[in-house]
């Protein structure tokens, strides 16, 4: 989705190169420092001779999302030494492992309620959004989609996960935590980010509340019936100040709500025709018997038989929760 905005970068390097200097009259002559300082001075004869952020070899635009993580960098993906190719293969691995360790539990259950989901980055890690977690007797789960991928995307993720845990943690009304939490991403990111999400709340009665800022809409599933669970705002983090709605729904036990990213909806076959929430709507109607990580796993099974191997090229996250019968 959208670019970083990328304009103040000679005054970074400038901060940059002041706290290097500071640094250096403590410990004098160290050569990292050194070889640090050269860097961001290059860096800077880069940007004012309009050259920065282009490869040094083939002169194309370095990846965004690389540059925004390390703004020192000289070369496009393509003409990384094998070293820098080997220590940035090895970063994301350990990114990856990172984010998995922030999912939360699968078949996270809680009284009344079972719940499943399935989660796949188009990369190493995912920009989307998804959580599992309780607050007394009460279920939380959020599905969302952060704008943009890779890298940088996953940080914003982790920032918006400890975001809503700890704004959850309050025990704020649903609208509430919305509302600060969107004011915190849009005062935390550069302002071409934002997050589309839906987080619920599931309470032992059935009742559950939603609120969705600028998401797919929720199916909710009764019997054979599937309808969606329109949306009520905008994204979050477009603006600092936005206002969010409750939508409350009464779940009798067997019904069913799925959530999902656009990495589901808008995936697209060889002929470029998009997946949909029809096709959707389809398998979900057909599936609505199955014990939720058996429905979960048949909407991925009917993606890849859909797809037929043409290459995902987004971040995939589907979320089942089912209200239990009263045994
Ligand atoms: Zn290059």
């Amino acid at each position: 989705m959208a670019e970083p905005m990328e304009s103040p970068i000679g005054e970074q390097l400038s901060d940059r190169r002041d706290k290097l200097e500071q640094a250096l009259s403590a410990i004098p002559n160290d050569t990292k420092l050194l070889q640090l300082l050269d860097d961001v001075d290059a860096a800077i004869e880069r940007v004012n001779g309009g050259t920065y952020g282009l490869c040094e070899v083939c002169h194309d635009p370095i990846e965004p999302d690389r540059l925004m993580a390390d703004p020192l960098a000289c070369f496009c993906l393509d003409h990384l030494t094998a070293d820098q190719r080997r220590a940035l293969e090895e970063d994301l691995e350990l990114a990856s492992k990172n984010q998995g360790a922030l999912l939360p539990k699968q078949s996270f259950d809680l009284a009344g309620w079972a719940t499943a989901y399935h989660y796949e980055g188009a990369g190493p890690v995912s920009g989307d959004y998804c959580d599992l977690f309780s607050l007394g007797d009460d279920l939380y789960f959020i599905v969302g989609d952060v704008s943009g991928k890779g890298v940088a995307a996953s940080m914003l993720m982790a920032h918006l996960q400890a975001t809503f845990r700890a704004l959850v943690s309050l025990g704020l009304p649903l609208d509430e935590v919305m509302e600060r939490a969107s004011r915190m991403f849009c005062e935390s990111t550069l302002p071409t980010h934002f997050a589309t999400l839906v987080c619920g709340k599931a309470g032992l009665t059935g009742e559950v509340e939603f609120c969705n800022a600028g998401h797919n809409p929720p199916l909710l599933v009764r019997g054979s019936k599937v309808e969606e669970i329109e949306a009520t705002g905008l994204p979050l983090g477009l603006f600092c100040e936005e206002s969010f709605t409750v939508s409350k729904v009464r779940l009798n036990p067997g019904d069913t709500v799925l959530l999902y990213t656009d990495g589901l909806s808008e995936s697209v076959d060889k002929s470029g025709t998009q997946y949909g929430v029809e096709r959707l709507n389809r398998v979900v109607k057909k599936g609505h018997g199955e014990a939720p990580e058996e429905l979960v796993s048949l909407c991925v099974k009917d993606l890849y038989a859909f797809r037929a191997g043409t290459p995902k090229a987004d971040d995939l996250t589907i979320m089942v929760i089912r209200r239990l019968g009263d045994d």
